[in-house]
């Protein structure tokens, strides 16, 4: 919970300190790189002027659309997995809310997001204007696609959980490429994968971890119903 002045003004950064030491380096991340990626992105700025006070609560948050920011914890888990040294070109499936595009443009040389629900891609975007993150680019589309023009990608991650692993993503991820994505037979539960690249048609799947994400929607995910 975010700490208060006493005269109503919340101080985030203290906040977002002490939910970076007790609930992601106080878990297992230990990378430093996404440690210090997770202290620098203010999370406030992504979820909506309602929900700032909860920002550095370690849960998902309604972000519009019937959709969510993801926990804070999994998005620094996530981007562990995919294992970044620095300057990398990387793909995020399911732009969202733009937190974890942020954190990864901490790290990353580039990022490219998908998300195929507009208004999310719009307000993501302009977010990304003012806070100055010019090397974040954002599609709107069917991510389970991937994004051709941009490829081959050193990492991708997906943010919603799909029956299958597209196969669009595993022949944009260069040689050596980590795809983090959860995946499950139904919508509720997911098994992260991760899937390394190790030639042209050699991939390593590891499963890392029980999740819980919204559908990925889309031609190489689940139908969209609505
Ligand atoms: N990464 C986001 C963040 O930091 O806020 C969280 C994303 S939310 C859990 C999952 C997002 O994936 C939703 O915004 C949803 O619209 C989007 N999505 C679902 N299927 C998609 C697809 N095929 N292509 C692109 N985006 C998709």
């Amino acid at each position: 919970m975010a700490t208060s002045d006493g005269k109503g003004a919340v101080d985030l950064t203290a906040a977002r300190e002490r939910m970076v030491a007790r609930d992601i380096a106080g878990r297992d991340v230990q990378d430093e790189r996404v440690l210090a990626a997770m202290r620098k992105v203010a999370r406030e700025a992504f979820v909506p002027e309602s929900l700032r006070k909860a920002a550095y609560e370690d849960t998902p948050l309604p972000i519009g659309s019937g959709q969510t920011i993801s926990q804070p914890y999994i998005v620094a888990f996530m981007i562990e997995a995919l294992q970044l040294k620095g300057g990398e070109k990387v793909l995020e499936i399911g732009t969202g809310s733009g937190y974890a595009a942020a954190v990864l443009a901490e790290i990353a040389g580039e990022v490219c997001t998908v998300e195929r629900l507009h208004p999310l891609a719009d307000r993501a975007e302009s977010i990304f204007a003012q806070l100055g993150y010019r090397h974040i680019h954002v599609l709107r589309g069917d991510g389970t696609r991937g994004w051709p023009a941009y490829a081959p990608y050193d990492a991708i991650v997906v943010t919603a959980g799909g029956p299958r692993v597209p196969e669009a993503l595993k022949q944009q991820l260069a040689i050596g490429g980590r795809l983090v994505i959860p995946v499950g037979a139904g919508q509720e539960t997911q098994e992260l994968l991760r899937v390394t690249r190790r030639s042209a048609t050699e991939f390593d799947v590891e499963e890392i971890g029980g999740v819980r994400f919204v559908p990925l929607i889309g031609e190489q995910g689940w139908p969209n119903l609505d």
